[in-house]
């Protein structure tokens, strides 16, 4: 990998901490691997709760200053540390294309997506404004100001190495806030990378740390028990949100929470059934269905529903699975043999149910975690598609006959983080986008991601807003004064 890269020094191997390039205390490590090829790219440290406790301490230390700075003179680094991330977008893009699979013009676009974060951020951190209320007496006068919450911990999964990221920390850093952030222990040198960045770009020592770490769960206790955290935020399972919240109980902690979707994705008869079919490709297949806003369970009304199928088999079967790092490539490897194995049970059990392969289904020829695009048709709401995330290349394609069936069988989950349809009739569509139990509603597009909108679920699909000038509301506390004259 590191010959490839025009600038090698962004493929760092230490964590960062406080500041520093630093090995674990105990010199502990573990091993970053391709899942394309399945060879380690390196071995990075496995730091533990030593550690992270003096990046908090650091965090806290450091933002004193940098709170204090003017929103311009913080944007003004950001602005470089975009900049920065836009010049190395090709480095960047490959070693997130080692360590996570995805093809390289994804990951390039990935890159371009998560440096819209620094940006955009970055600009909103002159823009913190309070708010003056009139007065309850006539003595009084009332002012609201907000101010950074405090040292965040963030904990992000694999299949947005660097965007998840910083989702988190463009906030965060931009309002005044440290952050200590833990990357998934399948990409951390994405994370890396941005840090050797961000510290090129002038970031204070401290304002963010990188600890790497293959134990999890002790990270998420520092974080919930250290005293100086003051917000926890967290992308990845609902079940692990569920553990983080319990925990960050003790102490009251603010929690953002990105977590699971199960997206329904629905077509009806009067949709444009190619453009239906373009979007369901790109949001089923985009990332090799491995992200919380993946179309999960496609509904497609009766009258349309052969027609839609066979479309979507042929476009299915023009996917070219491969090594991302190679030319063409439009679907990598999944990210382990847990991810197909999820896939597996959920095929087998939509065909005992009585649903049929129409395209994929199996293990790619190419062998590791490799799997074929896959379309399953004659699915129902009894099938374990229906209700689990599948993560994976599995378009799952239901009949439904009518408006109010369809939108009460999409809102029947614990779920509510995105969901789309195709429609052309305008009060249908008002009715369908107003009925939608969902955090995110795409019409007539499968592509909803940008950093000027607010991206996130309720229900159980979480807890807060990531993007727009919303995303700055997680990172800040509000204070009241009341002045009498
Ligand atoms: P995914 O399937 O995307 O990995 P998870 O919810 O399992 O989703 O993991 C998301 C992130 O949370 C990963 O970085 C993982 O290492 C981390 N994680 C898993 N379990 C815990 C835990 N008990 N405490 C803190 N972090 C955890």
């Amino acid at each position: 990998l590191k010959s490839l890269l025009k600038d090698p020094s962004l493929l760092a191997t230490k964590a960062y901490v406080a500041g520093e390039w630093i090995d674990a205390d105990d010199g502990a490590t573990f091993e970053v691997t391709n899942p394309a090829r399945g060879d380690v790219i390196c071995s990075v440290p496995d730091l533990s709760r030593a550690e992270t406790a003096r990046a908090i301490e650091a965090a806290q230390v450091a933002m004193k200053d940098w709170a204090a700075r003017t929103g311009k003179e913080r944007a003004a680094i950001m602005r470089k540390w975009f900049e920065l991330m836009m010049a190395n977008q090709e480095d960047l893009a490959l070693i997130l294309t080692a360590e996570m699979g995805k093809p390289l013009p994804e990951a390039r676009g990935e890159i371009a997506y998560g440096a819209s974060f620094i940006e955009w951020f970055g600009e909103e951190a002159k823009r913190i404004y309070g708010e003056t209320i009139p007065g309850h007496m006539r003595d009084k006068r009332i002012q609201v100001i907000k101010q950074p919450i405090g040292v965040v911990g963030s904990i992000t999964p694999w299949n947005f190495p660097n965007a998840m990221i910083t989702r988190k920390a463009g906030p965060a850093i931009a309002v005044g806030c440290g952050f200590v952030c833990r990357p998934a222990s399948e990409t951390p040198l994405s994370a890396l990378a941005m840090a050797v960045l961000g510290e090129r770009a002038g970031l204070p020592k401290g304002i963010m740390s990188v600890v790497t770490s293959s134990r999890a769960s002790d990270i998420g206790k520092e974080f919930c028990e250290n005293h100086a955290v003051r917000k926890l935020t967290f992308t990845g399972s609902t079940e692990v949100g569920r553990i983080l919240l319990r925990q960050a109980a003790d102490q009251v902690m603010k929690c953002s929470m990105e977590l699971g979707g199960n997206a329904p994705f629905i077509v009806f008869d009067d949709a444009d059934l190619d453009a239906a079919v373009e979007g369901a490709m790109m949001s089923k297949f985009r990332n090799n269905g491995q992200t919380c806003v993946c179309a999960n369970r496609i509904y497609v009304q009766a009258g349309v529903y052969d027609a839609f199928a066979e479309k979507l088999a042929a476009a299915v079967r023009k996917l070219n699975v491969g090594d991302g790092l190679n030319e063409g490539i439009t679907t990598g490897p999944l990210i382990s043999d847990k991810a197909v194995a999820k896939v597996e049970e959920h095929i087998a059990d939509a065909l005992k149910g009585g649903g049929k392969v129409v395209a994929g289904g199996v293990r790619h020829a190419l062998g590791g975690t490799f799997f074929e695009p896959t379309v399953v048709t004659g699915v129902t709401q009894d099938m374990k598609v229906a209700n689990e995330e599948t993560f994976g290349p599995v378009a799952p394609l239901f009949r439904f006959e009518t408006e109010e069936e369809v939108v009460e069988k999409a809102n029947a989950t614990i779920f509510g983080l995105a969901s789309y349809f195709y429609a052309r009739d305008i009060g249908r569509i008002t009715r369908v986008q107003e009925g939608l139990e969902y955090g995110i509603v795409g019409v007539n597009t499968g592509i909803i991601s940008t950093e000027v909108a607010p991206f996130g679920g309720v229900k159980q699909s979480g807890l807060g807003r990531e993007g727009s000038h919303h995303g700055c509301e997680d990172y800040l506390e509000m204070k009241y004064i009341c002045l009498s004259i």
